[in-house]
C-alpha cells in the first residue's frame, strides 16, 4: 500500500540521516523532497505546501538541529505529521438508539455495496449488534440483487421493495421493519450515478432529512486520487456527511486520497475497504497509517 510514497519518503530521509552535522540547509532539502512526494503521491499541492512548512518549521523548533540523531528525530516529526493529516486519533461510529441508521452514499462503482455488506458483518460479528441491510437504489434491480446476494453470506437480512420507486419510504418502511424484527442497525445502501447530479444529491439529501440517521458515511475510491478528495467535497457540501470510506486499498493507490480528504472536508476516515471479501474492512487509525507509510 503507498508503496512509491514510502519509497520516496525513504529516499528523502536518507541524506539527513547519514549527516553527522545537519544544517538548516539541508532540512530544507529534506523538505523539498517530501514536498515532491506528497505531490507524487497525488496530493494537492497546497496541502503537501500547508505540511511541508509545518514539518520545517516544527523540526527548526524542536532542537533536530542539536538532537543525538537528528535523521530519527525528523522522520517522527513527518509521522506525527502524517497522522494529524489523516484526522489524529480515530473516529468512533456512532451507533446508539433502537435502532441505529446508517447512511451509505457515493457514486456508483464507488464500493458502496460491498462496503454495506461489509460493515453489517463487521457490526455482526465484531460487535454483536443484528444489523437489517436495506437496498434503496430504485433505479437498478441489480443493485437489490447484489445486496441480496451479500446479505445471504453473511446471514444478515436485506430489506428491499422491488416495486417502490420512493426510495425515501422504503428508508422508513426498513426503519419499521427493524424495529419489529429488533434489528439494532439499519444500513440503508442508496443509489449512486457515475457523476454527481442533482437528481442523486436531493434524493439522499431527501432520505437524511426523513430517517435522521446516526452516521451517513461517504463512500470512495481511494484509486482516483484528487478526483476522490473533490466528489468528497460536492457530497460534504450537500450532505454534510459524518465519515468517509476509502475502498479499494487493495489496488495500486497513490494515497493521495487518504492524505487529503480530512484537510479538505475536515470529517474524518472511518474505515478502510481493501478487498471485495466480507472480512476486508478495517477501522481507520491515522497513527497506525502513518507508521506504515514511513514503514
Ligand atoms: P457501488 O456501485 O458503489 O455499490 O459499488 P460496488 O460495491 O458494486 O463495487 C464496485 C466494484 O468494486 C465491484 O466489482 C466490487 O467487487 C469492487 N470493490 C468494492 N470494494 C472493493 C475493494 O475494497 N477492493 C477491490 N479490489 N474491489 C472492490
Amino acid at each position: 500500500m503507498f508503496q512509491n510514497l514510502s519509497e520516496r519518503l525513504e529516499g528523502a530521509f536518507k541524506n539527513i540521516k547519514g549527516e553527522g552535522r545537519i544544517t538548516e540547509l539541508n532540512i530544507a532539502a529534506t523538505v523539498k523532497d517530501i514536498r515532491r512526494a506528497l505531490v507524487d503521491a497525488d496530493v494537492n499541492y497546497k496541502i503537501a505546501k500547508d505540511f511541508t512548512d509545518t514539518v520545517k518549521d516544527k523540526a527548526l523548533g524542536s532542537k533536530v538541529l542539536l538532537a543525538v540523531n537528528p535523521g530519527q528525530q525528523m522522520v517522527k516529526i513527518v509521522q506525527d505529521e502524517l497522522a494529524e493529516l489523516m484526522g489524529g486519533t480515530e473516529a468512533e461510529l456512532d451507533i446508539k438508539g433502537s435502532p441505529a441508521v446508517i447512511l451509505i452514499a457515493g457514486l456508483q462503482g464507488s464500493g458502496k455495496t460491498t462496503f454495506s455488506g461489509k460493515l453489517a458483518n463487521y457490526l455482526k460479528t465484531k460487535k454483536g449488534k443484528s444489523p437489517l441491510l436495506v437496498a434503496a437504489d430504485i433505479y437498478r434491480p441489480a443493485a437489490i440483487d447484489q445486496l441480496t446476494v451479500l446479505g445471504g453470506q453473511i446471514g444478515v437480512d436485506v430489506y428491499s421493495e422491488r416495486e417502490n420507486k420512493d426510495a425515501v419510504a422504503i428508508a422508513q418502511n426498513a426503519i419499521k421493519e427493524a424495529k419489529t424484527k429488533n434489528k439494532n442497525v439499519v444500513i440503508i445502501d442508496t443509489a449512486g450515478r457515475l457523476a454527481i447530479d442533482e437528481v442523486l444529491m436531493t434524493e439522499v439529501a431527501n432520505i437524511r432529512n426523513a430517517v435522521t440517521p446516526n452516521e451517513i458515511l461517504f463512500v470512495v475510491d481511494s484509486m482516483t486520487g484528487q478526483d476522490a478528495v473533490n466528489t468528497a467535497k460536492s457530497f460534504n457540501d450537500r450532505l454534510d456527511f459524518t465519515g468517509v470510506v476509502l475502498t479499494k486499498l487493495d489496488g495500486d493507490t497513490r494515497g493521495g486520497a487518504a492524505l487529503s480528504i480530512k484537510y479538505t472536508v475536515n470529517k474524518p476516515i472511518k474505515f478502510v475497504s481493501s478487498g471485495e471479501k466480507m472480512d476486508t474492512l478495517d477501522v481507520f487509525y491515522p497513527d497506525r497509517m502513518a507508521q506504515r507509510i514511513l514503514g
